[in-house]
């Protein structure tokens, strides 16, 4: 059996996902005709009670979006240092937008307002230092084992944010995880967030796709970023289709993979050669082996067994559950652990 926990990026539309993508309705979305696109554009800016929304073919190219409409070359960028912002998309905000990052050292990818606070006055506006114009949160946290953002400290940042005329962008790669998780409302991150970033492509379980949201003035810039990024794209309804689809279906089952998560890190804890599991909240695993075994031998053990995980760098090993992991993979796995 091939079980493959890299990513939840490596799911397949499901039947029924599949057959609402071949009988969509189609049109070119450039002109903004595409009714499967608007309609999906449409759905998600009202559940999350904010103006407009704006396809995009990857988060990566959201996110990216989203730094350049908030902010002016030279400026500076406050996030935490395990961003994907920061970490994993290639340099963008410097090579897209020229925007320097203010790294704050949190917890597992989060920070508090007073830290925020504390980075901004460090760094109060005189000809030597870079404006600050925007603060980016992510929830949940890739690197930081999809950790979820306390709410509570989220609207005391955007308050730092309104004092210090400081945008506010929520990379929202796996926002949904972290809904499901709290019993939170899209609505009331649309209430906090200038804008966020949403994909369809992660535990949502769509082949292609990414979502940002924001009012309508940040749309239409969005709108003539993302043809400059190439992002502008045709009959594409056949992928929102796959969206619109994901939203319908595949947000309640989310807490299915936190569960089975849980159960992975279980086994985990109680396998000789795993030295430490951090704390699971949503669905990514993140643990270490012994020292004294060598974690590419761990990994290759596993990958034998018919079972893939990446490695995230500083011995940490991650396993992430999505739709395409199912009960009886989940066993098989349980079994390899213990018996490894
Ligand atoms: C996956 C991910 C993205 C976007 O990645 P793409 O591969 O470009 O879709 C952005 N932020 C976080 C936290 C992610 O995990």
């Amino acid at each position: 059996m091939q079980i493959n926990l890299i990513s939840d990026t490596v799911t397949k539309p499901t039947k029924g996902m599949l057959k609402a993508m071949m009988e969509a309705e189609v049109g070119d979305d450039v002109f903004k005709s595409d009714p499967t696109v608007n309609k999906l554009q449409h759905k998600i800016a009202e559940m999350f009670g904010m103006e407009d929304a704006l396809f995009f073919p990857s988060g990566t190219m959201a996110n990216q979006t989203a730094i350049k409409i908030h902010t002016h070359h030279g400026d500076k960028m406050f996030c935490d240092k395990y961003a994907h912002v920061y970490n994993y998309e290639g340099g963008g905000a410097a090579a897209n937008s020229g925007v320097t990052s203010h790294l704050i050292d949190g917890q597992r990818g989060t920070f508090t307002a007073k830290q925020l606070q504390e980075a901004v006055l460090g760094g109060r506006s005189d000809i030597h230092t870079p404006y600050a114009r925007l603060v980016a949160l992510e929830n949940t946290t890739n690197k930081g084992g999809g950790t979820c953002w306390d709410f509570e400290e989220i609207l005391k940042i955007r308050k730092v944010c309104t004092t210090n005329n400081l945008a506010l962008h929520l990379d929202g790669a796996r926002l949904f995880n972290a809904l499901v998780a709290k019993k939170e409302s899209p609505e009331q991150y649309g209430e906090v967030f200038d804008t966020i970033s949403i994909c369809l492509s992660k535990g949502l379980g769509a082949p292609v796709g990414s979502l940002l949201i924001g009012s309508k003035s940040k749309i239409e810039q969005a709108l003539r970023v993302r043809k400059i990024f190439g992002g502008a794209m045709r009959q594409v309804g056949y992928l929102a289709a796959a969206g619109i689809y994901a939203l319908d279906n595949h947000i309640d089952r989310l807490a299915i993979d936190h569960t089975r998560a849980k159960i992975i890190g279980a086994a985990l804890q109680n396998c000789a050669l795993v030295k430490n599991v951090e704390p699971i909240e949503t669905n990514i695993v993140i643990f270490n082996v012994i020292d004294s075994i060598n974690e590419q031998d761990f990994i290759s053990r596993l990958n034998d067994a018919g079972i893939g995980l990446i490695s995230m760098g500083q011995g940490k090993l991650r396993m992430v559950t999505h739709l395409d992991f199912k009960e009886e993979m989940l066993e098989s796995l349980v079994h390899t652990i213990e018996h490894i």
